[in-house]
């Protein structure tokens, strides 16, 4: 072992092949090329095996990252591939979107020693990639619920990556699994929400395909409150999973009118990835204007990046903390900053007057930051008369999302959540407070990660398969609630 690894002492850290940022500014292609396999073997070879791995303890799905490390190094891809699947239901996505900077490589020992972290979500998406290439990811295996036995049915509604894990986990355990979506595609905030340049929409699509092939049903354009009920989706199914994410934008807090006119960041996120090129709706395209962008995190970078294509005559984004304190990612900073976008800190939108058509005036207010609060995060108080002022056609806010009012859409004031909107779900049986009525990802844990979503989806899978084997008399009230 020691032979093949250990090899960050002379391989220097290395990411695939990144595209000038001129050129990638003028389309929405990953701004990565793919990880050729001399590069990932050689990449993955400088893993220093550590007896306790930091990476894998900061990895979400508890990736075991330094055997598949290994072995790829080896150049026994296929069992590499085979160890990052057995734990991972979307390993190509994960690498893709991942913050690893925040996850796992941020905690690769060799990272701390100055040597610069294994680039584990690169070769995370090599492995799967070559896995698709050479016919090894095959088709999801479908179980045998039990001979002679009906195979009981879930519905799932959302189907974002919680959605798509839990089906496809239910599936391997032989039950009919039928998803419902608002959206007229799946995928959820991977499809919707996450531009093409971060996240390929052939990989999602190809996820989907496979769930198809598999037998998942897919209900799209069904808006579940509006186009079916939710009683009677309960009364169609032995049980239900509710992973719906989180959609409602926070607003900013300005007390003027002309807020109605700024643009929430979702739906310019959503009118961009649904435009055929040249058809783009003018009120919801960024094209030829000047563009200020409220907020710090991911969202913010994705619409500063986003209108950056859309060929803006100028993008600023406003943050109103310093740029330690930002929560997003730091390289999808870096890659706006390297694609053009200027950047305005400690500075908060006090008043927005004018509107789209006739152009606005952000007056913003300094902001200083003060000691840190228990949660170690620091504190802002705006600061007396100091304000700047910025022109803008187009104000995108950013400010992150919160649940939409489930029981009241879902016309179920028996179902519990948290004072913010929140479903209040189990921590490890995901049961809501109705019976056979389980929920997982964003909508239970709010605006998170896919990775997290992820696990959220598998686990609650597991959660329900359980619930179908053991409680078949609890399955037959929640059908007799809902006849
Ligand atoms: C702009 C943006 C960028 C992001 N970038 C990243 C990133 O780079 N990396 C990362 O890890 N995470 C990122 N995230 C976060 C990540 O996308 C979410 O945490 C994750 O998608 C949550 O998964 P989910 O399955 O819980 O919900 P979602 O992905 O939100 O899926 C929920 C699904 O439910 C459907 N739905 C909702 N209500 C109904 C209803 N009543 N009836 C029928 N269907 C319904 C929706 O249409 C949607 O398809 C980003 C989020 C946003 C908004
Ligand atoms: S799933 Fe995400 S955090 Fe886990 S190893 Fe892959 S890229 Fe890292």
């Amino acid at each position: 072992m020691a032979e093949t690894m250990l090899k960050f002492v002379y391989n220097g850290k290395a990411y695939p092949e990144k595209r000038l940022a001129e050129i990638r500014r003028a389309d929405f292609e990953g701004i990565y090329q793919p990880l050729v396999r001399a590069k990932a073997e050689a990449q993955a070879a400088r893993c220093s095996q550590c007896g306790v791995p930091f990476c894998q303890s900061a990895c979400p799905l508890g990736n075991d990252i330094p055997d598949w490390l290994m072995l790829a190094a080896e150049g026994r891809l296929e069992e590499a591939f085979r160890s990052a699947a057995a734990t991972n239901p979307m390993p190509e996505i994960c690498g893709s979107i991942c913050p690893q900077d925040r996850l796992c490589e941020g905690h690769c020992v060799i990272e701390q020693s100055g040597h610069g972290a294994v680039t584990i979500g690169a070769i995370e998406k090599f492995l799967t990639e070559e896995a698709f290439a050479r016919g090894w990811a095959g088709p999801v295996p479908v179980g045998n619920w039990g001979i002679g036995e009906r195979a009981p049915g879930i519905g799932i509604i959302g189907a974002g990556p919680a959605g798509l894990a839990a089906a496809e986990m239910l599936r391997r355990q032989g039950v009919d699994v039928t998803l419902y979506d608002r959206h007229d595609r799946a995928g959820g905030l991977m499809a919707y929400g996450i531009p093409n340049f971060k996240l390929e929409k052939s990989l999602v699509a190809r996820r989907v395909a496979r769930l198809e092939a598999s037998g998942v049903q897919f209900r799209q354009n069904c808006d579940v409150g509006r186009d079916i009920s939710f009683a009677e989706l309960r009364a169609r199914h032995d049980g239900v999973l509710i992973t719906t994410g989180v959609y409602k934008a926070r607003a900013l807090d300005c007390g003027k009118d002309s807020v109605k006119s700024v643009l929430p960041a979702l739906d310019f996120l959503i009118a961009s990835q649904r435009a055929r090129p040249g058809a783009a709706d003018k009120r919801l395209s960024a094209s030829g204007k000047s563009v200020l962008v409220v907020g710090g995190g991911d969202t913010a970078m994705d619409c500063v990046r986003t209108a950056l294509r859309q060929d803006a005559r100028e993008v600023v984004c406003l943050y109103r903390r310093d740029r330690a304190g930002m929560p997003g990612s730091p390289t999808e900073v870096r890659h706006a900053e390297e694609e053009g976008a200027r950047f305005h800190f400690l500075l908060a939108p006090a008043a927005i007057e004018g509107d789209r058509r006739a152009g606005f005036r952000v007056i913003a207010n300094r902001i200083r930051l003060l000691d840190a609060d228990a949660m170690g995060r620091r504190m802002m108080a705006p600061v007396p008369g100091e304000f700047e002022n910025f022109a803008a056609d187009l104000v995108i806010s950013a400010l992150g999302f919160e649940p939409e009012d489930l029981p009241v859409l879902f016309n179920e004031p028996g179902l519990k959540t948290a004072r913010d909107g929140r479903i209040r779900a189990g921590a490890r049986d995901f049961a809501t407070s109705l019976p056979g009525v389980f929920a997982a990802g964003d909508i239970v844990r709010g605006a998170s990660l896919v990775v997290w979503a992820l696990k959220d989806g598998k686990e609650a899978a597991g959660a329900i398969t359980h619930f179908l084997r053991s409680a078949p008399e609890t399955r037959r009230v929640v059908e007799l609630a809902g006849a």
